[in-house]
């Protein structure tokens, strides 16, 4: 967990554009873009994937999704329309492995997805 990079992001380690923060999550902008907007919503605590979403820490996805609503309507591109991806293990392409959300917006997005 120590080595996690998105730990060592929410701790200031790492710097990162942050586009929003409160007590449960971080929003940032991705390092590397895939779309004119790109940007990742992650929990504060550390969760290894949607594989590890339970009962009791399910809430966050909620939050999440709030706090995307809330920065695509700032962004100006809530009504043209974004797409919201999580990357789960292998085979989904994950390759951090902290629970995240990729914003992208601002383009045209293809489906499906390679
Ligand atoms: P995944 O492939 O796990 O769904 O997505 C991980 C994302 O994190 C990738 O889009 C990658 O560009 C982004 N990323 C990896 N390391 C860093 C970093 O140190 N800073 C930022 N801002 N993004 C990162
Ligand atoms: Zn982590």
């Amino acid at each position: 967990m120590n080595d996690c990079i998105f730990c060592k992001i929410i701790k200031g380690e790492i710097p990162s554009l942050k586009i929003y923060e409160d007590d449960k999550v971080l929003a940032f902008k991705d390092i590397n873009p895939e779309a004119p907007v790109h940007f990742l919503v992650i929990p504060k605590i550390h969760i290894e994937s949607a594989n590890y979403l339970d009962e009791n820490n399910m809430a966050i996805v909620s939050h999440i999704f709030k706090v995307i609503q809330k920065l695509t309507k700032e962004l100006n591109i809530s009504e043209e329309g974004y797409r919201i991806v999580n990357n789960c293990g292998e085979n989904g392409g994950q390759t951090v492995k902290h629970l995240h959300f990729h914003v992208l917006g601002g383009r045209d997005m293809k489906w499906p997805p390679g």
